[in-house]
């Protein structure tokens, strides 16, 4: 089968905190060593939130820039993807738009409003509309995360607009509480419901996120795994770390016959750089 694009959220906007697992990475130092560590261990991908000093998810451009030197300071040329969710430190949904001003390869993108655990997540259309034409004035593409089966059909509804380059890359969440569930009918009613060929990823919160992944792996897709998502290795045991999260998925995936993807290989497969430089049509 064909290689595994293995991303890895390693902090989280909201929650996790570090009194739920004290690995949780904060700061730009210990996000960016996380995203090296686990960058040699098989991930592809760092998909990055950045927090205050008050461990508050924040959206601001000079605190993603950081950690993304201090990335690539280290020779490390994992592929970068900033998010532009929000976080408990966000006040206003436009400071959303800090991350774009990086220009990384990739951002997360969310189409559609819904309930996120007790809150309401604010996603409008016109607000949809104007980030995902920021993105593609950037060059950047968007790793499009589902929520629910809405986010597809609102997706495809922007994608008429001419703001996002083909393919289109999802990221399937399951099991967010307000948002769909994390089960095998619903994994297979996302994939149905995309374009054919679309490439996409596994996304599961808490104890759903490893036989999440291993569908994942068994059905050809991609497979994100982290702290951001499951603080727990186990059932009463916590992670370590975020690369022994990504080491276990590695072993999975290798064992299921899927070689990890390089980050090279994980350009190649979202062509990446055939989403830059492109002009409004
Ligand atoms: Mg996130």
């Amino acid at each position: 089968m064909d290689k595994i694009i293995i991303s890895v959220a390693t902090t989280g906007g909201r929650f996790p905190t570090k009194e739920q697992n004290p690995a949780l990475p904060h700061t730009a130092e210990e996000i960016a060593a996380n995203a090296v560590e686990c960058w040699r261990t098989g991930a592809a991908i760092v998909h990055i939130h950045v927090r205050d000093e008050q461990g508050r998810g924040v959206c601001e451009a000079e605190r993603y820039q950081k950690v993304v030197d201090l990335i690539r300071a280290q020779g490390c040329d994992i592929v970068i993807n900033l998010s532009t969710g929000g976080g408990s430190g966000v006040t206003d949904n436009e400071q959303r738009f800090a991350a774009i001003a990086i220009k990384p390869e990739l951002c997360s993108y969310n189409p559609g409003s819904f309930n996120f655990g007790n809150r309401v997540y604010l996603n409008p259309p016109d607000f949809m509309g104007r980030m995902a034409k920021a993105m593609f004035e950037a060059g950047i593409k968007p790793e499009i995360e589902v929520f629910d089966t809405a986010h597809i059909y609102n997706t495809l509804r922007v994608a008429e607009k001419g703001f996002f380059a083909k393919p289109y890359y999802f990221q399937f969440v399951l099991g967010v509480q307000g948002g769909a569930l994390a089960t095998p009918k619903q994994l297979i009613h996302y994939l149905e419901s995309v374009p054919q060929g679309s490439p996409w990823s596994v996304a599961a919160i808490g104890r759903h996120q490893l036989p999440l992944n291993v569908m994942a792996i068994a059905m050809g897709g991609h497979a994100r795994t982290g702290l951001e998502d499951n603080v727990y290795y186990g059932r009463g045991e916590l992670a370590k770390s975020n690369a022994q999260l990504v080491e276990r998925l590695v072993r999975i995936a290798r064992d299921c016959g899927r070689e990890p993807a390089t980050p090279g290989e994980a350009r190649e497969i979202l062509q990446l750089s055939g989403s830059r430089g492109k002009s409004l049509p």
